[in-house]
């Protein structure tokens, strides 16, 4: 297991840590601040200074055991070993783009109140696909309204409950294709104040008010009853 030190604090940008083990250019260490790609959100990229030597990090995943999170290195080349002491650097504007989106994200799942198809987080782009059927949706309307969520400095925050809770509130989970990973005993949720509640492995931000100018983009039909929904930031306004 690797101590994902971000589900407590997504706003560390450095960390201190030490080389748990070494696959060519994948790299285990005992704690990590990088954000492995899943639920719909990128893994997270930075860099690697070890021995003196500066690494970029060009990827991060989840490793075939449960709970080990790796770092793909620029090179196979390198003088990494294990038991090194570390020192990881985010690429911090990338991940604070992720962290805005995907909370907004979660901003868009509570405007819809249907079932979630697909998504994923980009940087200044993302998507949210529904399972719509007659639900209908306009651009303007739903660009107000995510906007005046953000304007509410809504807090947001993570707890963890039982995989029992969670069975017993099947309708926690939005989405209907991917469901949140059992059998660890805890499932993490993230709640945005009186808006959203569900279960997300993701980073986010503290609050909504840092979201800033969110736009509405194409609303794509994909299918008879799936509506693909496009979400910018929108840093030139
Ligand atoms: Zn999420």
């Amino acid at each position: 297991m690797t101590n994902a030190i971000f589900n407590q604090d997504p706003y560390l940008k450095h960390l201190k840590s030490r080389i748990k083990s070494i696959d060519g250019d994948w790299v285990e260490l005992d704690e990590t601040i990088f954000y492995p790609n899943g639920g719909g959100q990128p893994g997270d990229r930075g860099e690697i200074l070890c021995n003196g030597n500066k690494l970029a990090i060009i990827d991060t995943r989840k490793g075939s055991s449960a709970g080990v999170i790796l770092h793909q290195l620029e090179t196979e080349n390198h003088d990494l070993r294990i038991g090194n002491e570390a020192s990881l650097y985010l690429d911090w504007p990338r991940r604070y783009r992720h962290m805005r989106m995907h909370t907004s994200l979660h901003l868009l799942c509570s405007l819809i109140p249907k079932g979630v198809t697909g998504g994923s987080v980009g940087e200044l782009k993302s998507r949210l696909d529904f399972d719509l059927g007659d639900h209908t949706v306009d651009k303007e309307g739903l660009t107000d309204a995510i906007n005046k969520l953000v304007e509410q400095n809504l807090n947001v925050s993570t707890e963890w409950i039982t995989d029992q809770q969670l069975e017993s509130n099947p309708e926690l989970v939005r989405t209907m294709s991917v469901q949140p990973p059992r059998g660890l005993g805890r499932v993490r949720m993230v709640r945005v104040d009186g808006v959203d509640y569900q279960p997300c492995g993701g980073t986010h931000v503290g609050n909504t008010g840092e979201i800033g100018r969110l736009k509405i983009g194409k609303i794509e039909n994909k299918g008879k009853r799936n509506r693909r929904i496009h979400l910018l930031l929108d840093d030139q306004a």
